[in-house]
């Protein structure tokens, strides 16, 4: 480390607005949400106004003793010597709950500055913090600042150049005497290597018994003994054991320190107060999130809303027909691509690759950014105004009858974007069973990639016109996936226990900064884009290989392998002899069940697998729509003509919507698994149980129409074993661990 440089580190409890400082000093585009646990990773950048200020932004906790993950990020992280000033952020219209870490991060000896967040608001509310009083109890300087009003900031950091360099010192608050006596008495028991500031923060921990700490501060065999006595006496004495005494003592701190520097204005009820009564009451919230949902779904998708119009003028004429501008007519972009290709004298592969493969290909992706521009707009306006934290705090209420956390929904939420944060999102969920559970289950949520699947879906099923309300169905056959699953895997033995307690403060309802909502749709919707031009793109040139390339063997021939449009006597529909039809063709059987045995429907569901926008772009090329995409009626007419029934159509939408993610999304699984075997077992269950519903869906509609096979037999077998695990009692081992029941709060 350059001794010129300073490394500022933000910590704060979750939702206090670490990031949005973070992003508003380094010109970073971090990810705010207005709900907690949206930084799960550490990020860092420079100071936009002083290039040698490094800034850390860490993961919202509410404690030191690390119980989740990110807990020990940050406290790795602050322990490990990089930070040269910490900021401890803190929501001062939540001051209470907040400095419960704040202590924590003063008592390390690092040197600090508490910012008090939210300044705006807490002056809209008539209370009043008086800055210096807390300056004075915590020992460190206190500022009032407002990360999204950008006051204050300049104070702030004019602060931390002050305490930068100085040692920090140990925090001036002091415990119950009784206690203090103990930790006096450990601290002089700790080698002489460890500094004067950092012996009360070690002292505490070992009283704590904290593991970590036992293991770093490395006591002599007497030390320790001495040490276990000491702590053991005084839970004998306090009748309590030693983690509870010292969080008592940290509450009555800050009890004491609320009385002193907080003059509450009247109470008065705020108007987030007053929507909360509506949107997270006990029997209008689900109904409400139901409703709002169907809206965003229905608005992003249906026909004549702005996304589909959108996406049908970039298909009509940037991929279709060409247009007119200002009395100036353009081609359409494969015509001008063709033309151009022309006018060069490519060969026929070389058109083929770019116009059939990569120009249909990417274009099928492409011409969807409108609809998911606007699904990303709404959903994230709800994100950032507050209202789906408070879904969370519904859907605890829902998911805690069947043994589930609310929690595990936040994942689901981030999941609406794309998977791969979805997934990272739940290391805010500290049980591992919990854990594994939402990982395997979080991605039936349909991400944005699916929309273009389940747009072609409609299309196919019921034609454009009144099409728009099955979107929404295919989002609730996730959310319904996904509860079901917990409800059946809650009840076997790898995932009983009881759920993680669910406690998060709901934060108050404001009108999202234009910025931080633009950026939000910005971030999600470039990610799209991206991935358009590289793995989409890379794909679409090796789909385009498979189905042009393969082996000619019609007139009794030998069978020659190569370019099938070129090789003499190849009829129209040379597809069926390539390389992709062999390979389809060799797994369909495992589909035949579920009513799409054909090559082409199996070739979609793979190549689905390296990126779900990929289904419509494969099926465009496969069915020979030349720029076929979702909103094309004629890949409608074409797509369903692969099917025998409405309901094979319904089933393989359920098996490619169910069944493993996106290779992207299935590495992030392997990440957060951290383990071989459990990926197998997230990814198998996840495909099993899509070919599953997608068998029932067939098999039923089948039935219904009067065709029976064995295949109904098994599809009742597989209906009754779920619906068996969905109603029998919880089984008793499933209670066995030894957590308290745990109660929500709010
Ligand atoms: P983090 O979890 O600590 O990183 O918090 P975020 O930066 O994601 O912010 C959480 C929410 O608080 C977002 O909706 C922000 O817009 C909002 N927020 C952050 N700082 C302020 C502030 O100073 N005033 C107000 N009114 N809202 C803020
Ligand atoms: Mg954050």
């Amino acid at each position: 480390m350059a001794a010129s440089q300073l490394h500022v580190a933000l910590a704060g409890n979750p939702n206090c607005g670490k990031t949005t400082l973070f992003n508003l000093i380094t010109g970073q585009n971090g990810y705010v949400g207005n709900w907690p646990g949206v930084t799960v990773e550490k990020k860092e950048a420079r100071l936009s106004s002083d290039k040698s200020v490094i800034v850390t932004d860490l993961p919202g906790i509410y404690s030191l003793s690390p119980y989740s993950p990110e807990e020990r990020v940050s406290r790795d992280y602050l322990m490990g010597g990089e930070p040269d000033v910490v900021v401890q952020l803190i929501d001062a219209t939540n001051l209470e709950r907040n400095l419960y870490l704040a202590l924590q991060v003063i008592e390390t000896g690092l040197p600090v500055v508490v910012a008090l967040n939210m300044a705006d608001l807490v002056e809209k509310s008539g209370d009043k913090i008086d800055a210096d009083v807390l300056s004075r109890r915590l020992g460190c300087p206190v500022v009032m600042v407002s990360a999204l009003k950008n006051t204050g900031i300049d104070r702030l950091f004019a602060e931390v150049r002050r305490v930068a360099g100085s040692k920090g010192k140990a925090a001036d608050h002091c415990f119950d005497s009784a206690i203090e006596d103990v930790l006096q008495k450990i601290e002089a028991l700790l080698p002489g290597s460890v500094p004067a500031e950092k012996r009360r923060y070690w002292a505490v921990k070992l009283f704590e018994r904290d593991a970590d700490a036992q293991a770093s501060v490395n006591l002599t065999r007497d030390a320790a003994a001495s040490v276990e006595q000491l702590i053991a006496d005084c839970e004998r004495d306090c009748d309590d054991d030693a983690e509870s005494i010292i969080a008592g003592e940290r509450y009555a701190v800050i009890a004491h320190i609320m009385d002193e520097c907080v003059r509450k204005a009247p109470a008065r009820m705020s108007v987030s107060e007053k929507i909360d009564r509506v949107v997270t009451n006990r029997v209008l919230g689900l109904p409400i999130f139901l409703a709002i949902m169907f809206a965003v779904y229905f608005i992003a998708t249906s026909s004549g809303a702005i996304g589909t119009a959108g996406t049908d003028w970039v298909n009509d004429n940037l991929f279709g027909e060409g247009f007119e501008l200002f009395g100036v007519s353009f081609p359409s972009i494969p015509g001008a691509i063709e033309g151009w290709l022309a006018s060069i004298g490519a060969s026929e592969l070389v058109t083929s690759l770019v116009l059939d493969g990569i120009v249909a290909g990417v274009g099928a992706v492409l011409g969807f950014i409108p609809q998911m521009f606007v699904l990303f707009v709404l959903l994230s306006f709800l994100e950032d105004c507050g209202y789906m934290a408070r879904v969370a705090f519904v859907m605890d209420r829902v998911f805690r009858r069947f043994g589930l956390s609310g929690k595990s929904f936040i994942p689901m939420l981030v999941s609406t974007g794309c998977g791969v944060p979805g997934v990272l999102a739940t290391k805010t969920i500290e049980n591992e069973k919990d854990r594994r559970m939402t990982v395997m289950t979080t991605t039936f949520i349909p991400c944005g990639a699916k929309l273009p699947i389940i747009a072609l879906l409609m299309g196919a099923l019921v034609g454009d016109a009144e099409a728009a309300w099955i979107s929404p169905l295919f989002y609730f056959l996730g959310v319904i996936a996904v509860i079901a699953s917990g409800i059946m895997l809650k009840k076997t033995r790898l995932f009983a226990g009881r759920p993680t307690p669910f406690v998060m403060e709901l934060p108050s309802y404001h009108f999202p900064s234009l910025r931080s909502w633009a950026l939000h749709v910005w971030e999600r919707v470039s990610a799209y884009i991206k991935k358009a031009f590289t793995i989409i793109f890379a794909s679409t040139v090796v789909v385009w290989f498979l189905t042009n390339f393969g082996v000619a063997s019609w007139d009794g021939g030998s069978g020659a392998f190569g370019f099938l449009p070129g090789m003499a006597g190849v009829p129209e529909e040379f597809t069926d002899y390539s390389v992709l039809a062999m390979l389809g063709g060799a797994i369909a059987w495992i589909f035949a069940p579920l009513g799409f045995s054909s090559w082409q429907a199996t070739a979609m569901s793979i190549t689905g697998l390296v990126a779900k926008e990929n289904v419509v772009a494969t099926a465009s090329s496969l069915l020979h729509i030349a720029d076929g995409t979702e909103t094309d009626p004629n890949l409608w007419v074409a797509f369903a003509g692969m099917f025998p029934t409405a309901g094979a159509i319904a089933a393989f939408g359920a098996f490619n919507l169910l069944c493993a993610p996106c290779f992207a999304a299935m590495g992030t699984i392997r990440a957060q698994m951290n383990s071989a075997k459990w990926t197998a077992i997230a990814i198998g269950y996840e495909c099993a149980f899509a070919w599953v519903v997608g068998l029932m869906i067939n098999q039923f509609y089948l039935a219904a129409t009067g065709v029976f096979s064995i295949w109904t037999v098994v599809a009742l077998v597989f209906a009754a074993l779920i619906l068996f695990q969905l109603f029998r009692p919880m089984p008793k081992y499933a209670w066995t661990d030894d957590r308290e029941p745990a109660a929500a709060a709010a």
